[in-house]
């Protein structure tokens, strides 16, 4: 067979093997191996390494765009100097992943700008990287979305789909009060998820204060036994983040004001 009539027939069948790495990369690496004197299975072996690099870095970026992250956030980011009230041990524990092996719970309380939204991305942004399936929802957006789909008939669809998840990110349980209906959906994942798979909830509200917004007593009773049977609790009750930047900011924007001025804008 002719070399070019070789080179083109190769380049279709790893074209059909879905092998893009290798087609991209068997020339260079070719090249590369004869001037080191490698042999054939060293080379083959090295083609094959970068293709399973590549193909777990696009899975890795498919499930992170799955996810649905609001914004993306790592631990890289976080500065626990800024929040000393976090256990900066448990957070760091628990970004290996391994509370989903044990379908643990992670719940994260604490006052509005404190991190927690970060912190929970961070860890579901870890959980993908790990090759773990994680989906980020706010508590309301969940709701709603069931509430939907129930109407739909498309529920038991919707249930499924969730519980092949390894981690259910619920954010912001707290901030919006919901129906009766809206409250036993939620319990609803709760339930299914429990010793199946983990969730990760991030509220403002101290337990007592649950059956505010989850309606009954009851109800919230038997979510909360599920949620909190084998659960991780992270505490954040400093000052928020948000409050702190532009407070900051707004010393550095006195500070530079030329003296004799009235300061930013007042009574203009
Ligand atoms: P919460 O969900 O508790 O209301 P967020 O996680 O949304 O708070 O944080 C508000 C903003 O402040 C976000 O942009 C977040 O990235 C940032 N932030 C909060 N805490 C920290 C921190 N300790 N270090 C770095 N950024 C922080
Ligand atoms: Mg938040």
């Amino acid at each position: 067979m002719s070399p070019s009539k070789s080179t083109m027939l190769l380049e279709h069948h790893l074209k059909q093997l879905k092998l893009p790495t290798m087609l991209r990369e068997y020339l260079s690496l070719a090249a590369a191996c004869t001037s080191d004197r490698s042999d054939y299975p060293t080379y083959l072996l090295r083609l094959c390494e970068r293709e399973l690099l590549d193909r777990e870095q696009r899975a890795a970026e498919r499930r992170i765009k799955a996810a649905r992250f609001p914004v993306l956030k790592t631990l890289d980011s976080f500065d626990f100097t800024a929040q000393p009230s976090i256990n900066e041990a448990l957070v760091r524990e628990l970004m290996s992943g391994q509370y989903m092996d044990r379908k643990e719970n992670v719940l994260l309380v604490g006052n509005s700008g404190t991190g927690k939204t970060h912190l929970a991305t961070a860890l579901a942004f870890a959980a993908c990287a790990q090759g773990r399936r994680a989906r980020f929802f706010t508590v309301s957006g969940l709701v709603t979305a069931m509430l939907e789909a129930r109407e739909e008939r498309q529920l038991e669809r919707m249930l499924r789909a969730l519980q092949r998840y390894d981690l259910l990110v619920l954010d912001e349980l707290g901030y919006v009060p919901f129906s009766k209906a809206g409250a036993e959906l939620l319990f609803e994942v709760v339930s299914r998820a429990y010793e199946r798979q983990s969730l990760l909830v991030t509220t403002n509200l101290p337990f007592e204060n649950w059956p505010e917004v989850c309606g009954s007593e009851r109800l919230t009773g038997a979510m909360l036994d599920r949620l909190t049977h084998r659960v991780h609790i992270l505490e954040a009750n400093g000052e928020s983040y948000r409050l702190r930047q532009s407070r900051r900011r707004l010393k550095r924007q006195v500070r530079t004001e030329p003296p004799g001025s009235d300061g930013p804008s007042e009574g203009k």
